[in-house]
């Protein structure tokens, strides 16, 4: 009777059975071997180092810009961390001039593309990539997630391959959520903020940090994975909501010393984010030692009309080319006019959506279209801006106002 010489089943309990040479194997045991291996071909490229191209700094913004519009400081810091990083992880280990990592903070307001810069560049990397919440960290003790489970989600980016995730790179969503409130230490504990800054300075340094492999909280059954962070790249981004009022303040006080007037008129009162430093993180009650681990400080401007309107149609994935893509599947060819664009932007702006709003805008005016349109005969449709202007009045589009 013909078995199947992995699993040992005879033909009769399987629905396929393969002859070799010498053996058989069966449908079960070929996908099995097929799933393995994929899962190690697909470690091999993803995670190996020594074949790529490195990418160049402008190569790296080049296709930030396919992407992300504006942002030009952001990019620039992002795509030279990255590289510089990758010559770091090339470097060899008796070399006497060591390079040190460079880790970054991101601040810019909500929805003006930290997260999506990230992402982005995720697109690029041969690392272990991950993003993260600060706001569910908390003190060991207390309700929440320990620190470590930041590097349990890079070691699960990184299919529990130790050394892949050492080399990775971690973006720390929310960073200024765990400042400590106010400028002095408070003497009551406080489980959201310097505690976690303590912990979270740790992995900054580059320390052994024992890592429960399932995340959660540690307990004592888990058997934790050591993992070294000196080489795993931190990349933090927080709005900072209200740091624009201790820029000023810093600002003022600094212009009045050095002669009011003449400064005075130069600063952009806009886009006070332009000129954060490292002081500012401070007053906010990001402790100095953290800021000391975060040496690269960036800042994203905030959307403006015109930024908008790029956003709208001129990223890769754009959200005009997706409709456009949408309708063209089914044969219709349809366009935008020009007016509809500014008024999908404006709306965006007086809804105080921003980049967000867009999708949420466009959608509530295409829906009809959407709808009717697989049934219809019509080769084209054009959303003129009375088009947009009807379908924003509805009932439904109300609801945008108000969330
Ligand atoms: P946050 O700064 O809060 O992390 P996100 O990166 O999540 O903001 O941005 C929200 C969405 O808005 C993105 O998914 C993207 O569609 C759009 N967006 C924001 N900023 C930009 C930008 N500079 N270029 C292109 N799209 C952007």
């Amino acid at each position: 009777m013909d078995k199947c010489s992995f699993c040992g089943r005879d033909r009769k309990d399987v629905d396929l059975l393969i002859a070799g040479m010498e053996g058989h194997i069966c449908d079960r045991c070929a996908e099995q071997a097929h799933s393995i291996v994929e899962e190690e071909f697909r470690k091999k490229s993803t995670f190996d180092l020594s074949g790529i191209k490195l990418m160049k700094p402008t190569e790296i913004k080049a296709f930030l810009e396919q992407y992300v519009i504006g942002q030009d400081q952001a990019k620039k810091v992002l795509s030279v961390a990255v590289y510089n990083h990758y010559k770091r992880l090339s470097q060899k280990s008796d070399d006497d001039t060591e390079i040190e990592k460079s880790n970054i903070i991101l601040v810019g307001e909500t929805g003006t593309g930290k997260t999506l810069l990230a992402r982005t560049i995720a697109r690029m990397l041969h690392v272990p990539f991950t993003i993260v919440d600060a706001t569910v960290l908390t003190e060991a003790g207390y309700v929440g997630e320990d620190i470590e489970s930041i590097l349990t989600r890079l070691l699960q980016a990184a299919d529990y391959d130790v050394e892949a995730a050492e080399r990775g790179i971690v973006f720390i969503d929310e960073i200024d959520k765990i400042a400590r409130k106010g400028d002095n230490p408070s003497i009551t504990r406080d489980v959201s903020g310097e505690g976690v800054q303590q912990g979270l300075l740790k992995l900054l340094e580059g320390a052994i940090v024992n890592v429960p492999p399932q995340g959660g909280r540690k307990h004592p059954e888990q058997k934790m994975i050591p993992v070294n962070t000196k080489n795993i790249l931190f990349v933090c981004g927080g709005a900072f909501e209200g740091i624009e009022r201790k820029i000023a303040n810093r600002m003022n006080t600094r212009v009045i010393g050095y002669g009011a007037s003449k400064d005075a008129t130069l600063i952009d009162r806009e886009n006070l984010l332009q000129y954060i430093n490292p002081q500012d993180l401070r007053s906010y009650g990001l402790i100095p030692e953290i800021i000391g681990r975060l040496p690269i400080l960036a800042h994203l401007d905030p959307l403006d009309n015109s930024t908008l309107r790029r956003i709208l149609v001129q990223p890769k994935n754009a959200i005009i080319k997706q409709y456009i893509k949408l309708f063209e599947l089914d044969g219709v060819e349809l366009t935008f006019e020009e007016e509809a664009l500014d008024y999908i932007v404006d709306k965006a702006v007086e809804f105080k959506l921003g980049a967000r709003g867009l999708r949420s805008i466009c959608e509530t005016i295409m829906i009809d279209a959407m709808f009717e349109m697989p049934s219809d005969d019509k080769p084209s449709m054009v959303i003129t801006r009375s088009y947009a202007e009807e379908k924003m009045s509805s009932q439904d589009a109300q609801r945008l106002k108000a969330s």
